[in-house]
């Protein structure tokens, strides 16, 4: 299996791509999205701030996914996709946040990107429950990889214990039973 459960900052990690759960204005938040904007540096917003807008101050819609370089961070590009407000789960929140992680992995397999980096999108101020989030982020990625060839590494990161036990627990469950 190439789906990888790693802990830490995600601003650290040397991949082709990283992916922010940022908000549709991609102008910038707190979480992940003001970390990878820190390491990445000022060049970021004003790439995001290139992005051409959908609607007045939308640049990407819920569970659809944007691509700038990743300036100065290890990784070379940012993904940047929104993820949904939790609201009760009868909202299409689901869906939407499967679209984040299987876009996210179709624009990557699009730009011939080999390595890939998730946050637990949807995870922090935006409320989803993290056991139902992580089964989302774990049976989105299994799917991509067992169709396709690239990118050939999927790393899901966990910025705290809670977000790792979750990740690993699925994935086991999910390995042939012997
Ligand atoms: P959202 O608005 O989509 O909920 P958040 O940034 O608030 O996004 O949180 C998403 C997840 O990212 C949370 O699980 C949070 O713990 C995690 N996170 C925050 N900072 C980092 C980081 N530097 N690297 C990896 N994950 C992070």
């Amino acid at each position: 299996m190439s789906i990888e459960v790693w802990q830490g900052d995600i601003t650290t990690l040397d991949v082709d791509a990283i992916v922010n759960a940022a908000n549709e204005t991609l102008l910038g938040g707190g979480g992940v999205d003001g970390a990878i904007h820190r390491a990445a540096g000022p060049r970021l917003l004003d790439a995001c701030m290139q992005v051409p807008e959908v609607r007045a101050g939308v640049r990407c819609p819920t569970g659809e996914v944007r691509a700038t370089p990743g300036f100065d961070l290890p990784a070379r590009h940012v993904i940047h996709t929104v993820g949904p407000v939790w609201r009760d789960g009868a909202h299409h929140e689901p869906e939407l946040l499967a679209n984040c992680y299987w876009q996210s992995l179709r624009l990557a397999e699009q730009m011939d990107l080999h390595s890939i980096a998730f946050p637990a999108i949807s995870c922090g101020v935006y409320g989803y429950p993290l056991q139902l989030a992580a089964r989302v982020a774990v049976s989105e990625t299994l799917a991509w990889e067992k169709s396709h060839k690239v990118p050939r590494r999927i790393v899901l990161v966990a910025y705290n214990d809670a977000t790792f036990k979750a990740y690993q627990q699925l994935l086991a469950q999910a390995l042939p039973q012997v």
